[in-house]
């Protein structure tokens, strides 16, 4: 297998000490086994992220001697490197998902979601969505679009069993798939989240190793039903302490 690592940073600050640790396992992985060093800039939060902090981030890697193999300035070939730059990428496998009934659109409104989880506090319910949009009828589809409330879409999530995965860092991970919820995959403003995001381009970046901090653990049972959805191959998974 052809080694392919990334370093993912949001440029919403400074590279901070464990983002630069997080590169450094990446960039020596890729440069033990003759393999490649992708940078991508996860910048699709519009709001926090900065031409500053990009700039901040790329001129500390490169301080640091962190160079990239593809990324900013360097073209692989698997570029746009900046999410903002693959809309359309997003949007064709979201509409790919749909197709195939594993994603549909949610009409419900943030006060609706408010509600929604108050009255789960209330009755000690597992938090998350209920998937009360998930196979709305023809008709009541059509009323909520011409009532003008714009959709995001969720994945459709199979919630029986359990969603397991070697990590080469802390070993067997299993989490069971009745605490994760539909998530969403685009929002209204058709941006995808950083989950959809990452799994659409580390399959189309055909990264071979997802090593990242252990803060995104919770994020991997997301990715592999993604993965699995797509019917693309699984990277492997290191998940490395953020703090020593
Ligand atoms: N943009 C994410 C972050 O900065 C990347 C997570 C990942 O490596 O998948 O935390």
């Amino acid at each position: 297998m052809s080694v392919r690592v990334r370093f993912a940073p949001s440029p919403t600050g400074y590279l901070h000490v464990g983002g630069a640790r997080t590169a450094l396992y990446n960039y020596l992985f890729a440069r033990s086994r003759g393999g490649t060093f992708v940078l991508r800039i996860e910048d699709t939060d519009a709001a926090r992220s900065t031409d500053e902090s990009v700039r901040a981030i790329l001129d500390s890697l490169t301080w640091l001697g962190l160079t990239w193999d593809e990324g900013p300035g360097v073209d692989g070939g698997n570029g746009p490197y900046f999410q903002s730059e693959r809309r359309g990428i997003y949007q064709r496998h979201a509409a790919a998902l749909e197709q195939a009934g594993r994603a549909y659109r949610c009409y419900c409104t943030p006060a609706e979601l408010d509600a929604m989880r108050e009255e789960q506090a209330r009755a000690k319910l597992p938090q998350g969505y209920d998937g009360r949009c998930r196979g709305l009828d023809a008709p009541t589809r059509a009323r909520l679009e011409a009532e003008g409330r714009p959709p995001v879409l969720r994945f459709a999530l199979d919630p029986a069993g359990e969603t397991v995965w070697e990590d080469v860092v802390r070993g067997r991970v299993a989490f069971r798939r009745d605490v994760l919820d539909d998530f969403v995959l685009l929002r209204a403003d058709g941006l995808p989240t950083y989950n959809f995001a990452c799994v659409v381009d580390d399959h189309e970046m055909a990264i071979s190793h997802v090593i990242r901090g252990d803060d995104h653990i919770s994020n991997t049972p997301r990715q592999i039903v993604l993965y699995e959805a797509l019917g693309w191959e699984i990277p492997v998974f290191g998940h490395v302490s953020m703090i020593l």
